[in-house]
Parts: C-alpha cells; structure tokens; sequence
C-alpha cells in the first residue's frame, strides 16, 4: 500500500486567508483542491509539500455564471462534474462540458476541479511511478536524476500536458484569473505555456488560479471534444483534440480552431484550420473534402512521443481520425 507523507492540512475559509497562508509558507507550500492528482502524486513521492492550503472551504471560488457581457466566469474550485452538468456551458460552450465529462471517471470528477485540471502537472509513463520503480529506473531529469528516458541525450523534459480541459478552454479563448498576496493579473490560457516538462506553467507558486473566463461565444458557436485513451470509464487521453466552429448567420464557417492535447509540454495548436475552413457549409461535399485535408495537415503538425502509454505512431494516425471526428460532432453540436 503506498502511504501519505506527513504535512500539515490548512482550510482557510477565504481567497484572502489561502493568499495569505501561502506567501507565509512558501516553497513549503502547496495549493490542494480536489486532490485527485496531488495526493497521488504524492504517494509517488513526486511532491512533497510540508504545508497543503486546501481551497475546499472557499465558497466563492465555486460558482458557475454569466455576467452582464454574456461572459461565462467558473470559478476554479467548480467541480467538474458541475461544469459538464451545467446547461450554460452545455449550451454556450459545448467542448468545454463534453471534455470536463470525459476527465477520468464519475467519483474523480466529483472531486476533481476545472482550476487543478488547468494546473495539472505533466505526465510521463517514466515519471508517475512508484519511487521504487523510479529508483529502479535511476530517476529522470524530472525529478532526482540526470537523464531523459524519451529523448536519448535529453536536455529538457518532454512530459505530456495531459489535461483534457485545456484544449476547449483555449479553443474558446479562455482567461485565468490568477492572484497572490496583494496582486491579481489576468492571462489568456495560451500564455500560460512553457515547453518544458519539468515546469510548464508560467507562474509562481504563490500564485492561486480563482477563475477561468470564457468570453461570449456567437450564437452559430458549435464545439466539440474527442478523446484516445485504453479505457474509456477512466484513464488519462493519450490524444484529445478539441475543436470550435463558428458559423455566420447563412450557416457558413467564419471561424474555425483545433487545438490537440497529450503530445508534449504544451498545447498545440493546428496552423491553417481557420483558412481552410473558411466560407465552407458543414455537412457539405467541399467541407468533407476540405476536412480531410485539414486531418493530414493536423497529423503533420503533431509528433506524439514515447513519454505517455501508447505507440506513438498509432496515436499520430489516430490524430486524422479524431480530427475528423471532432469536426463531425462539432458540426451536428448546434443541431
Ligand atoms: C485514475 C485517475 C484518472 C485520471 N484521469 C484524468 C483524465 O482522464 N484527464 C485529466 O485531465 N485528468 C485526469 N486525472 C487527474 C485529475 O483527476 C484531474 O486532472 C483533476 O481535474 C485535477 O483536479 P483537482 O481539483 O483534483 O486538482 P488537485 O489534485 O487538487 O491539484 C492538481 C495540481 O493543481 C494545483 N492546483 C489546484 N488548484 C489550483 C488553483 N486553484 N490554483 C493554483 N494551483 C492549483 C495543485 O497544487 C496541484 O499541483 C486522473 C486522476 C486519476 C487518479
Ligand atoms: S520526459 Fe524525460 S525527463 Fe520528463 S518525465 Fe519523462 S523521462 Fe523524465
């Protein structure tokens, strides 16, 4: 059975309070919302906080609405469950509920929160082991040792982003709200990328993700997501695209993204996808054709690695079938 380390658990009853307590605490310190990726982390024995400030008890951080600009602001504590429950983000941010329902399973959703599943760390199938298994192994760079096991010679780590959220959340624009003692800043999610694996957030760990905001989408807004994993009632993606599709009032395309989750460090996003669909009719001859173009140009753009199960080269030629299929379901998501 592998053990808890021992720390002390703080429940602050405000953003004020967990702000406070976490620039007290420092490097000591680490933020717990649903704990449903920290504590096994840190039974792995990848973290080992002294000090978990639990965001659990603050009420404001949980809230799913819309404000007077038509924008929707989640707190980051929601849980995803609510999120893909939620009729206002079913209906005005299709991708977003259907990748926050496809997050592990039912009990971890119910735990787990829009704001960990954005601060997720990267994973790697070298990294979330045991301590045993990695002694074994002779750590990697990641944490204790010296050495990449997916790139031979590895400079830097290429763990996985593997967070299925954040391909909808950037497809749609989303911004963070992001505060620590005595100062606040807002930063589109596309920005918060670094490419490497070891620390691929850009910010401080006295920093607390409070809301995401979703700006207001179009009404001809269609979105989906799509994901590959071996089970489907559970695992981690191995690939997730999500993709948006905004149609003008004719019902033609005036906007189209596609961002692909689980190959690298970051999220990648695919060049090309708005021209190509531009001026098309979903459903039509000339958007098929354009689709399957659109799907050689996604799997050329995208190099799945070692570093997460799965053989890498099943999952660059599944990125041609899920572009397809995402753009499908994206395009019926309206109807
Ligand atoms: C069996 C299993 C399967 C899983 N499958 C998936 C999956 O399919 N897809 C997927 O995306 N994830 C998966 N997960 C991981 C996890 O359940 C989700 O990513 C979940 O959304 C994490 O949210 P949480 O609230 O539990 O985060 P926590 O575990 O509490 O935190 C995760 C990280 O984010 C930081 N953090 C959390 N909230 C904040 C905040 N507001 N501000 C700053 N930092 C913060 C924490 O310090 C920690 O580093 C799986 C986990 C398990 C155990
Ligand atoms: S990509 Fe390399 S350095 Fe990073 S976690 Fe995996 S094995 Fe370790």
């Amino acid at each position: 059975m592998l053990r808890l380390p021992e720390f002390n658990l703080l429940e602050p009853q405000s953003l004020y309070g967990a702000l406070t307590e976490l620039a007290e605490h420092g490097d000591q310190a680490m933020v717990i919302a649903g704990g449903t990726d920290l504590l096994p982390n840190m039974k792995h024995g990848l973290r080992e906080p002294k000090v978990l400030i639990s965001l659990a008890k603050i009420d404001e951080l949980k809230s799913i609405e819309l404000d007077a600009q038509g924008d929707i602001l989640i707190g980051a504590m929601a849980p995803l469950a609510s999120v893909a429950a939620s009729p206002l983000v079913r209906s005005v941010a299709p991708a977003l509920a259907s990748a926050a329902g496809t997050v592990a399973g039912p009990q971890l959703r119910s735990m787990g929160t829009l704001g960990g599943n954005v601060m997720l760390d990267t994973r790697c199938q070298w990294y979330n082991q045991t301590h045993f298994w990695r002694q074994s192994l002779g750590y990697c760079l990641k944490k204790d040792g010296h050495v990449c096991h997916v790139v031979e010679n590895g400079k830097r780590c290429v763990a996985a982003a593997s967070n299925d959220t954040v391909p909808a959340l950037t497809t749609l624009s989303a911004e963070l709200d992001l505060e620590s003692l005595g100062s606040k800043r807002c930063m589109p999610i596309e920005e918060l990328w670094h490419s490497d694996g070891a620390a691929n957030k850009k910010c401080a760990a006295t920093e607390i993700l409070t809301r995401i905001r979703i700006p207001k989408t179009p009404d001809g807004h269609r979105g989906a997501y799509v994901k590959l994993r071996d089970r489907g009632s559970i695992d981690f993606p191995i690939l997730g695209i999500a993709v948006r599709l905004d149609l003008d009032e004719d019902g033609l395309i005036c906007h189209a993204d596609q961002v692909v989750i689980a190959l690298v460090a970051r999220p990648t996003r695919i060049k090309g996808v708005a021209d190509a669909l531009h001026g098309l009719r979903p459903g039509s001859a000339e958007f098929t054709a354009a689709l399957d173009q659109v799907a050689i140009d996604a799997r050329r753009q995208c190099r799945p690695m070692n570093n997460i199960p799965g053989d890498a080269g099943w999952r660059r030629e599944m990125i041609k079938v899920f572009t397809r299929r995402a753009f499908g379901k994206a395009a019926g998501s309206g109807e």
